[in-house]
């Protein structure tokens, strides 16, 4: 299997001023580049060679083809999650539903997430994810850590890397976590919860 480049739904510069086109051109231009082509040098001729990602991320040990898979993962899942024209600011139907019985509504559900994000030390990412009876969990992911790892389904994925922002937010982090939910699709939330 030779692991590809997701495409992008949208034109490099459509999610400014929340994400420039600087940082789309490096960050999925250049740092995700970088991760497909390492991974796919790295599973040549290794017992990996023709697994998934998903399949790498769950079973790989601790090492470059773990963050590497982890990261190709991780990246398809981000840059496919935004839209330059959002709908809604939240979502609806079943997500919805089952983020209210989580955590109690969802502003709580967005402070929870943003407090996670915010206090990630060092590069990694925060997700919302599911497990098999449905029930939703924030985790805290170090490097290129995936909430697949644990069995649960990665559903929202905000990426702390200072590569995801520094360019645009510098150090504000929390700026940066902030002004990212003004471009969730939540359609492709949705989907991914269903
Ligand atoms: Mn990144």
């Amino acid at each position: 299997m030779t692991y590809e480049m997701p495409k992008l739904p949208y034109a490099d510069s459509a999610l400014e001023p929340v994400i420039s086109q600087q940082t789309i051109q490096f960050h999925y231009g250049k740092h995700l580049q970088t991760y497909v082509n390492n991974l796919n040098n790295l599973v040549s001729g290794t017992e990996f060679e023709g697994k998934t990602v998903e399949q790498i991320v769950a079973s790989a040990p601790d090492g470059a083809i773990f963050n590497n898979a982890g990261q190709v993962l991780n990246h398809a899942l981000y840059f496919t999650q935004f839209i330059p024209d959002q709908k809604s600011a939240e979502p609806t139907g079943g997500l919805a539903e089952a983020i209210t019985r989580n955590f109690g509504s969802f502003a709580e559900f967005k402070k929870k997430f943003n407090e996670a994000s915010v206090t990630l030390f060092g590069a990694g990412w925060s997700w919302l994810a599911a497990d098999k009876d449905g029930k939703l969990h924030i985790t805290k992911e170090a490097n290129g850590g995936n909430p697949v790892r644990a069995g649960l389904t990665p559903l929202l994925g905000f990426d702390v890397w200072e590569h995801a922002y520094y360019l645009d937010y510098q150090n504000r982090r929390a700026d940066h976590i902030e002004a990212l939910w003004k471009i969730i699709d939540w359609d492709v939330v949705e989907k991914r919860y269903k």
